[in-house]
């Protein structure tokens, strides 16, 4: 498979079961109206998604021959650009509120819009993305969007964590889980489908950490990987470093991260994938999520290195000298540090102030031992 341009079947990477899950249900006619794509952030939901819609859009005659890639079906839902798609996200909800409008009021005109009778085809497909970042509100009007009956309707939704979504959507759909890839299966995909060297395959698939979309995204945008190692070498830096050096360089960090965060966006396969960015405050969160993924990286290799095997840590190869600051730091204090770091990720994701966020990671960062 060299193109997969014209190749039938799903083009995303790996998530065998995933895939078996939706092809014989599709193929017997039994694809539930609901739809759950579920996986941490960077897992590759986006690029599941697109095969998910071709599957659910293409017009080839031989049902298990779908999706062909070649009709125009295919190709409109690859493109998101299919008339009976109608693509929604609490952020976008969020945007569209005219004055006085409350996001559950705009969310409800969205799916009452999006049950209109098909265009082009037998369904529309009513796609949600970051369906878990909706208030408990705006997920129970949702739900009586979901119990309408209504054949000529189908809902995709995508989640980074179901656990925030009510037990009673999760229990109306068919979940479709993506999650890491093998490191064997992802560098080969690196080399065939974005003809990335071999070297650098085996290095950005231990960045990513089996993650096939931030992978991909760091195969696409090389001045990420550069970003990251700045990023992680700045937060060696600060290990030395009081709390007035640290809380000055909060901007700095976030205002480099911003103007990182607005280009890869566009790209659905990257690791924040679906938030909304084109707010200054949104994209400051999403600066914030960013630096919090290569500085939770960080930590994690130190503690690795910490322990003797810096080959198990992917950053020791960009920071060659990550290796001599680990030993000088605490590993039950870094053990903490990124217990804390993840609940700090949790509370961005929920809204926190970016600033203060990062803040609150720096005053907890550990320092050098001498
Ligand atoms: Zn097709």
């Amino acid at each position: 498979m060299t193109s997969g341009q014209h190749d039938s079947g799903f083009l995303s990477l790996g998530q065998a079961t995933a895939r078996t899950i939706a092809l014989r249900s599709a193929a017997a006619g039994r694809l539930q109206r609901t739809l759950l794509v579920h996986g941490p952030a960077g897992a590759g939901k986006g690029a599941f998604v697109d095969d998910l819609l071709a599957l659910l859009f293409c017009t080839e005659a031989r049902v298990a021959d779908r999706p062909c890639n070649a009709c125009r079906g295919c190709r409109d839902a690859r493109a998101r650009a299919h008339p009976d798609l109608v693509i929604g996200s609490p952020e976008g909800w969020r945007e569209d509120r005219s004055t006085g409008e409350s996001i559950v009021a705009v969310a409800r005109r969205w799916l009452l819009e999006s049950a209109g009778a098909p265009i082009a085809s037998e369904r529309r497909v009513a796609l949600i993305d970051g369906v878990d970042r909706a208030s408990e509100q705006t997920q129970n009007v949702l739900l009586k969007a979901l119990e309408e009956p209504n054949g000529r309707q189908m809902f995709i939704l995508v989640a980074n964590d179901p656990s925030r979504l009510l037990p009673t959507i999760r229990s109306r759909c068919q979940a479709l889980r993506i999650g890491a890839v093998p490191r064997a299966e992802l560098v080969e995909w690196l080399i065939a489908h974005e003809r990335v060297p071999a070297d650098d395959a085996d290095a950005l698939s231990r960045l990513a950490e089996g993650m096939a979309g931030t992978a991909i995204g760091f195969a696409r945008e090389p001045a990420r990987v550069e970003w990251r190692r700045r990023t992680q070498r700045e937060l060696l830096t600060l290990l030395e470093r009081g709390l007035a050096d640290r809380f000055a360089s909060v901007r700095d960090l976030i205002d480099e991260g911003t103007r990182q965060a607005a280009p890869a966006a566009e790209s659905r396969d990257d690791a924040v994938e679906g938030e909304a960015v084109r707010t200054p405050a949104g994209a400051q969160r999403q600066a914030a999520l960013l630096i919090l993924d290569a500085w939770l990286g960080l930590a994690r290799d130190l503690i690795v290195s910490a322990a003797d095997r810096p080959d198990m840590a992917p950053t020791t190869a960009l920071l060659p000298e990550s290796g001599a600051l680990a030993a000088r730091l605490d590993a039950a204090q870094l053990r903490r540090f990124i217990a804390l770091l993840e609940r700090i990720r949790e509370g961005l994701v929920q809204n926190a102030a970016p600033r203060l966020a990062m803040e609150v990671a720096m005053l907890s960062w550990p320092r050098l031992n001498p």
